[in-house]
């Protein structure tokens, strides 16, 4: 069977499944490696071929794929993992790293539940990571750390054992400074800690990576990974200490799927009657209850035309659906109903609960409609915010 094959077929199954979905965003400040570690990502969950990834816009390698030009584009990719013997989709959408797009980063917080934010090992916290902790908060979406290009730290500034620690220490409690000033939810911790677990290290170009239980796992510790570097040998990094795998791991264990995710953010959002059946449906991910799906995207596709992308909170979409669109008198009609998987969209005959889809046919949509089959009040509108906020712990 094709690579292609077998991705498509994965997704298919486990859309079914929300408890082994995670939808999650990665942020970070520009050039702090977002876009190389969405690649590696990708690469070691077998999307794209491992010898492009770290290379912008990474062409699939896969025969059938090359023959039909197809290049990987990184806005919103899925990809599968197993993790504690169970296959897990993981939706990734992408977010633009510079401060003017704002808007946009906060709009993919909206459909995610999770946000990976990266910061660079040697610049460290900066004003947009401020920003897109700040907007992952607001929406609820719950935090983890990557603490990229360490191999700097190591390689290059030549930094000890002690010098290093430090430094991402300094990292992490500047981080969690930001997110314990912007906690709504005086009762929820979200502080993030090597110990947790919520803290992962390493190197998105050299594709390796570290966190406290891949240390157990592996038996490498800090001391081996610096002496590795050092000598240069980062394939041999690579292969012990896989950074997708390390990240990937993260992603499963410390996010909320949207059973978990839903009944906390459905409030924060929709300020509709929480005793109605709706509102039960979106905190019950129910695949049989009303459809409703947040529009965060407008894309245009040279093929299939606009595409809207969302989170579908409750009901399942189907080709066919006559749907309110907020804000406008009249219904659409979906013309396609797909998923995103690899980086492609692909079209099926229904998108359940949980996920993050990709329809055509919703004309009078924009990005923040509420697009759903009974009249509902429609989700609150998004807040961009495009400049970082001094704020006290
Ligand atoms: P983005 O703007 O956040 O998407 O950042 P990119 O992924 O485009 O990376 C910005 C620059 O940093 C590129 O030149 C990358 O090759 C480089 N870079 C990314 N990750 C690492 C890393 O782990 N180590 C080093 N030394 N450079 C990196």
């Amino acid at each position: 069977m094709g690579r292609r094959k077998k991705i498509v077929e994965q997704c298919e199954r486990l859309m079914d499944h929300p408890d082994q979905i995670r939808n999650i965003a990665i942020a970070a400040h520009v050039d702090h490696g977002k876009t190389t570690l969405t690649d590696n990502l990708l690469a070691g969950a077998g999307m794209i071929s491992e010898d492009t990834a770290g290379e912008q816009l990474a062409m699939d390698t896969e025969e059938d794929e090359q023959e039909r030009g197809i290049t990987i584009d990184a806005a919103n990719v899925s990809m599968t993992h197993e993790y504690g013997g169970d296959d897990h989709l993981i939706n990734l959408i992408d977010t633009p790293g510079h401060v003017d797009f704002g808007g946009d980063v906060t709009r993919a917080m909206r459909a995610v539940d999770g946000a990976l934010v990266v910061v660079d090992a040697v610049e460290g916290a900066m004003p947009q990571t401020e920003t897109v902790v700040r907007q992952a908060l607001r929406e609820g979406v719950k935090p983890t750390l990557f603490i990229n290009k360490v191999d700097r730290l190591i390689s290059e500034l030549q930094e000890g054992p002690e010098e290093m620690q430090e430094r991402l220490l300094k990292v992490i409690q500047d981080v969690n400074e930001l997110i314990r000033g912007m906690t709504k939810d005086k009762d929820i911790d979200w502080t993030v800690s090597v110990e947790d677990g919520t803290v992962a290290f390493g190197s998105a170009l050299y594709k390796w990576g570290v966190s406290m239980p891949s240390m157990q796992e592996t038996g490498m510790d800090f001391g081996d990974i610096i002496q590795l570097e050092r000598d240069r040998k980062r394939q041999e990094l690579h292969e012990r200490t896989p950074l997708s795998d390390v990240v990937l791991d993260m992603v499963v264990k410390h996010f909320p799927n949207p059973v978990d995710a839903q009944p906390r953010r459905i409030p924060a959002v929709w300020r509709g009657d929480p005793e109605s059946d709706i509102a039960e449906e979106m905190a019950m991910v129910d695949p049989d209850g009303e459809v409703v799906l947040m529009v965060t995207d407008i894309s245009m596709d040279p093929h299939a035309g606009e595409i809207a992308t969302g989170r579908v909170f409750s009901g399942t979409l189907e080709k066919g659906q006559e749907l309110y669109v907020s804000g406008t008198a009249g219904k659409n009609r979906l013309q396609s109903v797909g998923l995103f998987m690899g980086g492609e969209r692909e079209e099926v005959d229904r998108v359940p609960a949980g996920n993050i889809a990709a329809v055509t046919g919703l004309a009078d949509a924009i990005a923040g409609s509420t697009v759903s089959s009974v009249e509902m009040t429609p989700f609150e509108s998004i807040e961009h915010i495009s400049e970082p906020v001094i704020t006290k712990s």
